[in-house]
C-alpha cells in the first residue's frame, strides 16, 4: 500500500481534543497549550538504514539528517524549533562508536539551531538502525503557515536548487529556518510546505490542501541543481535533470505561495537577506485543478512521481 493511502485510512481513527488547532495533514501539528503569545508545533520523523541512509554513510551526517528533517518541517510552518527527543533502534551488538558519532552530528545541528535534546529511548531492532526524532517548536499565535492557504493567481516560489540530492546533499542539507521566519515576518505567505517527496508531489499536497487548486509551472524557471545536470550529462542518472528536479525527493527546500503583488518584494528582500540561497518564482496557482508544466516545446501534465516516465525532453 502507498504511504499516502495508508495515511488516508488511519487519519479518521485519530482522536482529537480542544488543544488541537491543526492535526495530521500539515508539516507539523499545531497545538494551543494556553500560551497567549504562541502556538506549539509538534513533529516526529524517522530515518531508516537502507531507506534514508546506507550502512556505510558517515554516522555524523546521518545524525544531522535525522534532526534536520524535523527542523525543515518546523521551518515549513515558519516556526522556531525548541526541543527534541530521540529514539534509537539498533541491531543487537551495534557499534557504540557509531552511535556516538551519530549523536555528535545530531547534537551539533541541534545546538546550531538552539534546540535542546531533552531525552529519548534506546531499543533493539533486528537488522537495521532506525533513528526517530520528535520535536517541539513554537510559532507566534495564529501565524503558523499552513499548506492550505494558496489562492488562485498566487505566485509560487521555491528556495535553493532541486534534484540529485541522493548524490550527497540529502545528508548535508540546511533546513531553511531563518529564511522561513524572515518570509513570515515580511510578507503574507498564503501557503508553504517543505519539499521532501519531490516538487511534483509536494506541490500536489499544497494544492490539494488548498481546496483542489491547480498550477502552471514554467520548466525554464525551475532551479535544477548542478548535480542533477552533471549526472544527466555523465549518464550517472537514470532520468533527465528536469525530471530529477521535479520528482527526486529529499531536497528540503521551501515551496510557498504569495499574492502576485508581493512577488517582487519577496525576491528583492530575499536577495538582500540570503544572497547565498537561490529563490525562484516557478509559476502560479490556477483555478483549473490540473498541474501543468510549460516548456518552450509545449505544455504537458506534470509528472507524478519518480517512478513515472516522462516522455520527451521539455
Ligand atoms: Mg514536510
Amino acid at each position: 500500500m502507498h504511504e499516502f493511502d495508508l495515511i488516508a485510512r488511519l487519519k479518521p481513527l485519530l482522536p482529537s481534543n480542544d488543544f488541537v488547532v491543526a492535526g495530521a495533514g500539515d508539516d507539523c501539528a499545531v497545538l494551543d497549550l494556553g500560551d497567549l503569545g504562541h502556538h506549539t508545533l509538534l513533529k516526529t520523523d524517522a530515518v531508516v538504514e537502507g531507506i534514508h541512509f546506507t550502512r556505510d554513510a558517515d554516522p555524523e551526517r546521518v545524525g544531522h539528517k535525522a534532526i534536520a528533517r524535523c527542523l525543515s518541517d518546523v521551518a515549513a510552518m515558519a516556526g522556531q524549533p525548541i526541543a527534541a527527543v530521540v529514539t534509537l533502534a539498533l541491531p543487537p551488538g551495534h557499534d557504540a562508536g557509531w552511535c556516538e558519532a551519530l549523536y555528535r552530528g545530531l547534537c551539533r545541528t541541534a545546538a546550531r539551531h538552539q534546540v535542546a535534546i531533552v531525552g529519548g529511548e534506546t531499543t533493539t531492532n533486528p537488522d537495521r538502525v532506525l533513528v526517530n526524532v520528535a520535536m517541539v517548536g513554537r510559532v507566534p499565535r495564529g501565524r503558523a503557515i499552513r499548506r492550505s492557504g494558496a489562492r488562485i493567481g498566487d505566485a509560487l516560489f521555491v528556495s535553493g536548487e532541486l534534484g540529485g540530492s541522493i548524490a550527497g546533499r540529502h545528508l548535508e542539507f540546511e533546513p531553511r529556518l531563518a529564511e522561513a521566519r524572515w518570509l513570515a515576518s515580511s510578507v503574507d505567505v498564503h501557503a508553504m510546505i517543505d519539499v521532501s517527496d519531490g516538487l511534483a508531489g509536494d506541490l500536489r499536497h499544497l494544492l490539494a490542501a488548498s481546496g483542489g487548486l491547480g498550477a502552471e509551472i514554467r520548466a525554464v524557471s525551475l532551479p535544477i541543481s548542478r548535480t542533477a545536470r552533471e549526472r544527466e550529462r555523465t549518464g550517472d542518472l537514470a532520468k533527465p535533470a528536469l525530471l530529477a528536479a521535479l520528482t527526486d525527493g529529499e531536497d528540503f527546500e521551501l515551496l510557498f505561495a504569495v499574492a502576485p503583488s508581493d512577488a517582487v518584494r519577496v525576491l528583492d528582500g530575499w536577495k538582500t537577506m540570503f544572497p547565498e540561497v537561490r529563490l525562484s518564482c516557478i509559476g502560479r496557482i490556477t483555478a483549473d485543478p490540473a498541474v501543468i508544466l510549460c516548456a518552450n516545446t509545449g505544455i504537458k501534465p506534470m509528472p507524478r512521481g519518480g517512478y513515472e516516465h516522462f516522455h520527451g525532453t521539455p
